[in-house]
């Protein structure tokens, strides 16, 4: 193993000494006094803590017990480290990443003599900060520190954290100590599948060009910024360009014959959503196909057998719908509340055409069977990898207001926002304050 430089040693053995509960001749300083708050707090309820006591107890083992027994001596008798003021500053550059199906690992700058560092965590719907660990500055490989968070399941769940160095400060001198609200992060892995390919399903309309091919990417790449920078969800993306690859297929053949492969790519994550904008029979409500009326538009989240009868899938679905239907009214492209959720898998609607192109129904929840399993290859191949998966059919690109709209810049963030609200809220995840 290597060499421990000396402050590092010092640091192990402050930890070690407050873990043993040896610490009573310093426990008068800010650092000593937070290290032993944690250790009592955090050394039974968290599996971490615990991962990070045992990393201290290996280098005191490799260092020797020597080294231990002095520093402990040195510090009982009240030596230069236990006598300075210590403060607790945000670290800089705090990020969060899912690392697995149960654990989240944080990142974070290593901070100017820091001597430790504490990190806290507070579940969504709980306004409660909780002692996840405290580190040594020992820790710190190069100019970052790492901590892994294991989660006790791989329940999907969300967390705010933050993390604060305890650093030396000159007697007198006060730095002023954070008090943020955390950054959000999560286990939870949703597959979005931006539909079709770029130049696909384009509408004949100077004023406006659509192709939904190209706008389906467009909210997709928001979403996924949405999800991670509000929520701290992870997305995989089947595409994050105009062209689609995935098994030796391309463009063409995954819109078409390999389709399903979309949906197997969904394979190990929580959740499979296909991004896609609608359209209708030709000269449907008795207008031009493309000129359709804005009350056509309607949110209809078509669910796949695998979420049809989960409960939180379900919720997900409603969530999603309510607030895209909230958001295409604010766009103007659609009569307001124009989506009714679902009580229950009793309640799925069977998708029909005239259903679709219905300008007085609302759209909601829905499902369409065929030979016992999902009429779409997409939501076919989600379901053959045991994933819940939707179908999100946003609103009508046949409707011009929709168009006019998307070619603006405006809905294509307003609906990612709402899909991203719909997922979080069915969740019961939180945004970042
Ligand atoms: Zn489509």
């Amino acid at each position: 193993m290597k060499k421990m430089p000396l402050p590092a040693l010092v640091a192990v053995a402050l930890v070690a000494a407050v873990v043993l509960g040896v610490a009573a001749g310093f426990g008068a300083t800010g650092v000593a006094r937070t290290f032993e708050q944690l250790a009592g707090a955090a050394g039974e309820k968290s599996p971490s803590a615990e991962k990070s006591t045992r990393t201290h107890t290996a280098s005191d083992k490799d260092s020797g017990a020597e080294c231990d027994t002095e520093t402990k001596r040195e510090k009982s008798e009240g030596d230069a480290v236990a006598s300075h003021d210590s403060e607790l500053v945000a670290v800089e550059n705090l990020e969060a990443e899912r690392a697995s199906a149960s654990a989240i690992e944080l990142t974070w700058d290593a901070a100017a003599s820091a001597e430790g560092y504490e990190i806290e965590r507070r579940a969504a719907g709980s306004d409660a900060w909780e002692d996840a660990a405290r580190i040594d500055a020992a820790d710190a490989t190069g100019g970052s520190v790492a901590w892994t968070d294991e989660l006790d399941s791989t329940e999907p769940q969300q967390y705010f954290y933050r993390v604060r160095a305890a650093v030396a400060a000159p007697q007198g001198e006060k730095r002023a100590s954070s008090d943020d609200a955390g950054i959000p992060a999560s286990n939870l892995l949703v597959c979005l599948d931006p539909g079709h390919y770029a130049g696909c399903n384009e509408v004949p309309d100077a004023e406006n060009p659509y192709c939904e091919g190209d706008f389906t990417l467009e909210v997709g790449l928001a979403l996924r910024d949405e999800l991670a920078e509000t929520y701290g969800v992870t997305c995989v993306m089947t595409r994050e360009t105009g062209s689609i690859s995935l098994g030796g297929m391309s463009d063409e053949a995954l819109d078409n014959t390999a389709i399903q492969l979309r949906g197997e790519a969904a394979d190990g994550c929580d959740l499979f959503i296909s991004l896609h904008t609608n359209a209708n029979l030709d000269d449907a409500n008795g207008a031009p196909t493309f000129e359709q009326p804005t009350s056509i538009t309607k949110p209809i989240v078509l669910t796949n057998t695998v979420a049809a009868s989960d409960e939180r899938a379900l919720a997900v679905a409603n969530a999603i719908g309510e607030a895209v239907a909230d958001a295409s009214a604010s766009c103007d492209i659609a009569r307001e509340g124009a989506f009714d959720p679902v009580n229950g898998p009793q309640e799925l609607r069977t998708w029909s055409d005239a259903f679709n192109d219905s300008t007085t129904e609302n759209g909601t929840v829905s499902i369409r069977r065929w030979n016992g399993g999902d009429y779409y290859g997409v939501l076919r191949g989600a379901a053959n990898v045991g994933v819940p998966g939707f179908i999100v059919e946003h609103g009508h690109h046949t409707v011009p207001e929709m168009r006019r709209a998307a070619a603006e810049g405006r809905l294509a963030p307003a609906w990612a926002e709402a899909d991203a609200s719909g997922i979080a809220e069915g969740y019961g995840f939180e945004a970042a304050r």
